[in-house]
């Protein structure tokens, strides 16, 4: 038994931990296989505004179209390269992709922003705002506020000066920023304070139950006198009903995203959901 110094934890070095650490090493072998055999594929979430029903943009979520397996979903493979260096290589890959894509849909006259989850190893490096003013070089045609980066409290974690750095430089450029899963992390007032973020997105875990649960919507209420004060927009994510949209509608929370709105699509199925949008009758008799 070795116990991790600093850490309440202890780790059993033995054959099922030295299998894992292979099958781990296959993986990251695997994954960056499967990024150079294109088999990575972004799907599209939209994000609309309940009140008004504008779509305010898409969210792009990777997905691996494996060979044998079919379609693996982020959390499949994603924790397989988190501290590796390959965690750069596919959030590069995402970024070009989205930005590829953002053009695709220009050139239909299709004008939609997409927001890109950033991991917390790719917001790290010193060089990520360089790199992303280069990938938005590549395509002049695009406004950076076509793009936002959806990142995570604790990827500022221990490095708060460096990841509030980075994304001062990125909302400089003209980049959308927001603060994914809030409420799951530290919720620490200091990050919200010093990270530059437009947006907070409500974890989905307080979104889920919050027709029955009171300390739920509590939260929420919470979360939206915070976001006033500080200036920031709060989506909520994981509606999955039409009576999620009345109960956030009525607390004055108007942008959303779930199931409830749209599933995941590939990017084909964007146009014609678009032109099939109708924001629920009942919504639109919410407004306030
Ligand atoms: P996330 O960024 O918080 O994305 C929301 C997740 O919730 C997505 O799962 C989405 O499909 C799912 N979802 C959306 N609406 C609903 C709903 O109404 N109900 C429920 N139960 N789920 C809903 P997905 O696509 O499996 O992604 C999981 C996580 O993987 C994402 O959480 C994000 O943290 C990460 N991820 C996805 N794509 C990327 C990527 O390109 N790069 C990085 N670094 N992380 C990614
Ligand atoms: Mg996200
Ligand atoms: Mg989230
Ligand atoms: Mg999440």
């Amino acid at each position: 038994q070795a116990k991790l110094a600093g850490k309440n934890r202890y780790y059993l070095f033995d054959s099922e931990q030295a299998r894992n650490m292979r099958e781990h090493h296959q993986s990251v072998e695997h994954i960056n296989r499967a990024l150079l055999a294109k088999e990575f594929t972004l799907y599209y979430q939209p994000k609309v505004n309940m009140r008004t029903g504008a779509i305010i943009g898409v969210e792009a979520l990777i997905r691996w179209q494996h060979p044998e397996q079919g379609l693996l979903s982020p959390n499949r493979f994603l924790p397989f390269i988190e501290e590796h260096r390959l965690a750069v290589e596919v959030g590069d890959w995402v970024i070009d992709s989205a930005l590829q894509q953002i053009l695709n849909w220009q050139q239909q006259n299709i004008a939609l922003g997409i927001s890109i989850n950033i991991a917390a190893r790719h917001l790290r490096q010193v060089d990520f705002a360089a790199k992303l003013a280069a990938h938005l070089a590549n395509y002049p045609s695009i406004a950076p506020n076509m793009l936002e980066l959806e990142v995570l409290e604790t990827s500022a974690l221990g490095d708060l000066a460096l990841v509030s750095k980075t994304l001062e430089t990125c909302r400089d450029l003209g980049v959308g920023i927001s603060l994914d899963d809030f409420g799951t992390g530290y919720s620490s007032l200091t990050y919200l304070k010093r990270l530059p973020t437009h947006t907070i997105k409500v974890d989905q875990s307080f979104i889920r139950d919050i027709l029955e649960d009171p300390e739920d919507l509590a939260i929420l209420d919470g979360v939206l006198s915070l976001a006033k004060a500080f200036g920031r927009q709060v989506i909520a994510e994981g509606v999955e009903t039409l009576a999620h949209g009345d109960t956030l509608l009525r607390m004055g929370c108007h942008l959303a995203q779930g199931y409830g709105i749209a599933r995941p699509m590939p990017a084909t199925e964007v146009p014609t959901w678009l032109a099939n949008w109708q924001p629920p009758a009942r919504w639109l008799e919410t407004r306030q």
